[in-house]
């Protein structure tokens, strides 16, 4: 089941990769493992995939010393500043930085272990009420600020677009945060270097490709729909 759906999701980014001329290779599928067991992201292990996500610190500390391989680890929820100091130095990237403090603290926590902390800083491009993230304006206000800070680095953008049944509706979300991140390269700012489109989940990675995204977050498409305990 998993294997199969690992080919399937690789032949669709393909296929919206090259309908837009772009390289396959560009673009890095984050398995989303949130509320799957240890055995299901083994099994992706085994067939040769290295990226997972979690968005809950707890779950991911706990299934990081169970998973064999050396995986690399994204934090993709909500982060909350006291937790700040479990997740650095233990994962890869941190895509939803949503706060200044947040930044703050990850810069901190870094510093303490002399390290440099990749981040992206999750923009909430569609204004939900109930979705964290910068709006697009905050953005540009923080970016100042957040090149200050020597022991992160932002890397790029994530946005989590609403969940829709025609992912067609998303296209101009993920085009407004293509464009955000075009006009933010041409700052040149030292210490931030917007590499990483982090959009595209299950329902619209397709439509993401497409609009320019270099990292898909997709979970059910990969391990079957969740079930929430
Ligand atoms: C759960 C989650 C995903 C994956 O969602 P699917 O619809 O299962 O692909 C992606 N991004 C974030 C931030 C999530 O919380």
């Amino acid at each position: 089941m998993i294997k199969e759906n690992l080919e399937n999701v690789k032949n669709n980014i393909k296929k919206a990769a090259l309908k837009v001329g772009r390289d396959e290779k560009e673009i890095t599928l984050i398995a989303v493992s949130k509320t799957y067991p240890v055995s299901a992201i083994e099994e992706l292990v085994s067939l040769g995939h290295m990226h997972f996500g979690e968005n809950k610190v707890q779950e991911l500390m706990s299934k990081i010393p169970d998973v064999t391989k050396d995986v690399s680890w994204h934090l993709i929820g909500h982060l909350q500043t006291n937790k700040v100091k479990y997740v650095v130095g233990n994962v890869k990237l941190i895509h939803s930085v949503d706060s200044v403090k947040l930044a703050k603290e990850i810069d901190k926590q870094s510093a303490k272990q002399n390290i440099v902390t990749d981040i992206l800083l999750e923009v909430n491009i569609a204004n939900e009420e109930s979705k964290f993230g910068f709006t697009k304006e905050e953005v540009y206000n923080v970016l100042e600020e957040l090149n200050a800070l020597s022991n992160i680095k932002v890397k790029g953008l994530m946005t989590v677009a609403p969940y829709v049944l025609d992912p067609e509706s998303n296209r101009p979300i993920f085009r407004e945060l293509y464009n955000l991140s075009v006009d933010i390269r041409k700052q040149k700012l030292d210490n931030i270097s917007i590499e990483i489109l982090s959009m595209g989940m299950s329902n619209d990675y397709e439509v993401a490709i497409e609009e320019g995204s270099n990292m898909i977050r997709v979970g059910t498409a990969l391990f079957g729909k969740r079930n929430y305990l």
